[in-house]
């Protein structure tokens, strides 16, 4: 695996594949890995011909006060993982090599950004949309790989991709957990041990109401408004959000259009978020990936 800072040497390296006819692959991350970017990168490599991989924590997603200093940073040991998950190139410039001092130009997708973790976090989800952006330009793929984790990020990132012609497909990663049901995060480092052990009862709570849902046996309004409160005092944590969804991420408030469950809590300092998926008329008890 190669590691490059520029921008320069990312084209080159993606020109050569190209005209070698090789189907080039990207998957977008801010480091930190864990077994969830290892499989987004298996996944790619088992589709493309040259997976690139970019590590670079991105300023303009974080808001005032967020963690953007504290934010993991492992290099040496993001290179060796992404070597051993099939990533050919590794992107990782620095700051001013992404954002051109002045830079006045960002993407901004305007609907389906605004809710949940765009209400929470302003400028958020534009960040996102604009570090992608660039990172389609430089790289060029014929395919991208987002993990359903950040569900509402991929649901953004596709809507921008058809709405601004993007020539890419973008494929949606599983969403990977710890054993005891903790949606894998960089951030959960952050948590004491307290409030590691106490973490995973938002999943066991959303996996339970979504078989509830699904079921039949509880109305969506009565099924959250129980989760909401089991979760609080399951986790000691505070919910920002927890919301039924239907595909396109509205509030879905009938069992039949209701595709997920989602979910942001804040534990002490960490926020974390996390979704399932609700079955269409099933007991609720599949595998959630
Ligand atoms: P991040 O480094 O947190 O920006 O994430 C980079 C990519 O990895 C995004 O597409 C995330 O959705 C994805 N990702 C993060 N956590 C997980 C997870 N637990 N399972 C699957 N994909 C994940």
């Amino acid at each position: 695996m190669e590691l490059v800072r520029t921008k320069d040497e990312v084209r080159r390296a993606v020109a050569g594949r190209r005209a070698g006819e090789k189907i080039i692959g990207l998957v977008p991350t801010m480091g930190g890995f864990h077994e969830g970017h290892l499989t987004l990168m298996r996944l790619c490599a088992g589709r493309a011909g040259f997976t690139v991989a970019s590590l670079f924590v991105n300023p303009i997603q974080f808001g005032p006060g967020e963690d953007l200093e504290s934010y993991p940073r492992h290099e040496q040991r993001d290179r060796e993982l992404a070597a051993g998950a099939g990533v050919d190139l590794l992107f990782a410039p620095a700051v001013d090599e992404m954002y051109a001092p002045g830079c006045s130009t960002f993407v901004e997708e305007t609907e389906l950004g605004q809710g949940l973790c765009g209400a929470s976090r302003p400028g958020h989800f534009r960040g996102v949309t604009t570090v992608v952006t660039k990172l389609l330009n430089i790289v060029q793929p014929d395919l991208a790989v987002f993990g359903r984790k950040d569900l509402q990020q991929l649901m953004v990132i596709r809507r921008m991709v058809r709405d601004l012609d993007f020539p890419v497909e973008i494929i949606e990663g599983p969403l990977v957990r710890e054993p005891d049901g903790l949606a894998m995060s960089s951030r959960n480092v952050y948590l004491d041990e307290s409030r590691r052990a106490a973490a995973p009862g938002m999943y066991a709570v959303l996996m339970r109401a979504a078989a509830q849902i699904a079921g039949g046996q509880r109305q969506i309004s009565a099924a959250l408004a129980a989760a909401r409160e089991e979760i609080e005092r399951k986790t000691g944590g505070r919910l920002e959000y927890l919301e039924a969804l239907d595909n396109e991420l509205a509030a879905a408030d009938e069992a039949a259009g209701c595709a997920y469950l989602a979910a942001a809590l804040q534990l002490g300092a960490t926020r974390l978020i996390d979704n399932v998926r609700v079955p269409p008329g099933g007991s609720g008890d599949g595998p959630d990936g």
